[in-house]
């Protein structure tokens, strides 16, 4: 028997629609590409979204066409996202983080139609223009004044589009499951792969980011999306900020400390959600400013793990809470946040510290499992650690054009290349990606954790630890570390240091000290580069290879 509740298709237009209808004169605060503060509202962003759906409309775009983007955080940006998905054409988020080959073939990949770009972006779609022949038409999100000055042959300007088209579109009409966005992994583990969000995982994921004890927005907060939106959806902010009513601020191009923190304060924010780098650049920023953080209230830091004194110094000097959160392209983004039960609020600080700095526990809505090689699971022990498994409503099926064929065990769940651990308390840890694991004498020896004591040195700046082939052990660990500028270190100065801190056997083999520590385009060690680096390197004591 069939439920007889009415049939409410969850399209992402609805989020906005809501938006304009009860919090019509909320703000969205952006700065500028070209510089200056702009102020607008829900109702107006409504509007103006509108006007580029029948500007998309005239240009022919279709349903299921693939209109991209390659623009930071704006008020604008969030226009053509609304003004894409509105009509049922997909929006593609372009990371310009990447080198020019990655993004052509991303863009030839989803055979984007148009492209949506900021004046920063315009010189590399114009160098590369030949290598994407699906492409029809750019459109720069600038004013008429700006245009002057862009050298894109044919291109068309945001603000005259929304100037000669009118606000009448028709948004939504079609099914939930209708794909929505359309977002490329960054390519640390092999090609991209592009995971094609639909409207209802991203309604869905709306939902549940907004429980209290995940991200828990409100219409009284003021949010602060760092996160890029071409990175894993801002982590849905541009979906769950207008669907409580909350006042956004975007800060487009500029990330730096002193530009972070200037809009924290003029514009009173109280949620921020970045990953640990930017963070890292805010409290140096304040200590060296004698800084104040007047409303932020709350901080939610992922994509990388975050280190214990980033979440000391915000709550220590500055009062702020910090949660950890974990969470990939392929989930939405987020698969976990380490909101305390309340068993771990019980708790002294000091103790509950051993828990929010683990990557957190499931919400409704998002099943977790670890097991082992060959698949059987393994026990939430805490200790035991395994490949990470996911499975729910806004999880990936399968990649775009079914490149990576099936990536779903027997049980539905897809495996996140993640090792982790799984507590009696469900808090789940990252020991590693299953790709840097090391595996040593048929034990793992997770790198991520060597690096994160490594990295605690007063004199390290940056360390990365690999897997490098030894002839008894198969790999053994080798520690890269970059010291802080004017420092000098010795080997044995890092392995007294990790000493008591990790066990014996994990300690590295070798210490090397680089000058550069090689980021990927999410600002991650990019530990593919690394490894080709040093695929030849001979540990102390092994002969090299005749
Ligand atoms: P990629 O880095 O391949 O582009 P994503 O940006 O989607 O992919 O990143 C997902 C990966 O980032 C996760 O699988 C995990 O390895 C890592 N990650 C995300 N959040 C955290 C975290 N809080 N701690 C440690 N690792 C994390």
């Amino acid at each position: 028997m069939l439920g007889l509740m009415q049939n409410w298709p969850l399209t992402v237009d609805r989020i906005l629609d809501h938006a304009k209808t009860w919090h019509d004169d909320r703000e969205v605060v952006s700065r500028s590409v070209e510089g200056p503060i702009v102020r607008t509202t829900y109702a107006q962003l409504h509007e103006r979204a509108k006007r580029i759906s029948n500007a998309l409309l005239a240009l022919g775009v279709r349903p299921g066409d693939r209109v991209a983007t390659l623009a930071w955080n704006t008020g604008r940006h969030m226009e053509a996202w609304y003004g894409i998905m509105g009509i049922g054409a997909v929006c593609h988020t372009l990371n310009p983080r990447l080198f020019a080959d990655q993004l052509c073939y991303i863009i030839n990949h989803a055979e984007d139609r148009i492209i949506f770009v900021d004046l920063s972006f315009v010189p590399t779609l114009k160098e590369h223009r030949a290598q994407m022949p699906t492409v029809q038409q750019f459109v720069v999100m600038t004013d008429r004044e700006h245009m002057a000055g862009v050298d894109l042959p044919g291109a068309l300007c945001f603000e005259d589009l929304v100037e000669q088209h009118a606000p009448d579109a028709t948004w939504g009409g079609f099914d939930e499951n209708t794909a929505c966005g359309l977002c490329y992994t960054s390519g640390t583990t092999g090609n991209p792969k592009g995971v094609l969000y639909s409207h209802r995982s991203n309604f869905l994921h709306t939902l549940v980011t907004l429980q209290t004890d995940v991200m828990g927005l409100s219409g009284r907060d003021v949010i602060l999306p760092v996160v890029p939106m071409f990175h894993a959806n801002a982590w849905g902010i541009a979906f769950s900020a207008p669907a409580v009513g909350a006042k956004l601020v975007m800060p487009g191009p500029k990330m730096d400390g002193a530009s972070i923190h200037e809009l924290l304060e003029s514009e009173g924010v109280t949620f921020s959600a970045a990953v640990p780098t930017v963070w890292q650049m805010l409290l140096q920023h304040l200590r060296a400013t004698n800084g104040k953080l007047t409303t932020l209230k709350r901080v939610v830091i992922g994509g990388s793990a975050v280190p214990e004194a980033i979440m000391r110094g915000f709550r220590d000097e500055y009062g702020v809470d910090v949660t950890h959160a974990w969470g990939m392209t392929e989930t939405s983004p987020l698969g976990t946040q380490a909101t305390p039960t309340h068993k771990i609020a019980a708790l002294p600080y000091e103790e509950q510290l051993k828990f929010r700095l683990k990557q957190g526990r499931a919400p409704a809505g998002v099943e977790l499992k670890l097991t082992d090689d060959e698949g059987a699971r393994l026990p939430h022990d805490g200790t035991t650690f395994g490949r990470l498994k996911v499975r729910g409503p806004f999880i990936v099926r399968e990649y775009f054009k079914g490149e990576g064929g099936d990536i779903l065990d027997p049980e539905g769940f897809f495996d996140t290349g993640d090792v982790a651990t799984i507590d009696e308390h469900g808090f789940m840890q990252i020991t590693d990606r299953a790709k840097d694991v090391i595996k040593s004498g048929g034990e793992w020896i997770s790198s991520i954790e060597i690096e994160n004591i490594a990295v605690g040195h007063p004199k390290a700046e940056l360390a990365a630890v690999i897997g490098v082939a030894h002839p008894k052990w198969d790999e053994r660990p080798l520690l890269l570390v970059k010291l802080k500028p004017g420092e000098t270190a010795t080997r044995e100065e890092f392995l007294a240091y990790l000493e008591g801190k990790i066990a014996k056997w994990w300690t590295p083999d070798d210490v090397v000290f680089v000058d550069e520590i090689p980021l990927g385009a999410t600002g991650k060690i990019d530990k593919k580069v690394i490894r080709q680096r040093y695929q030849d390197y001979v540990l102390p004591g092994v002969k090299a290879a005749e």
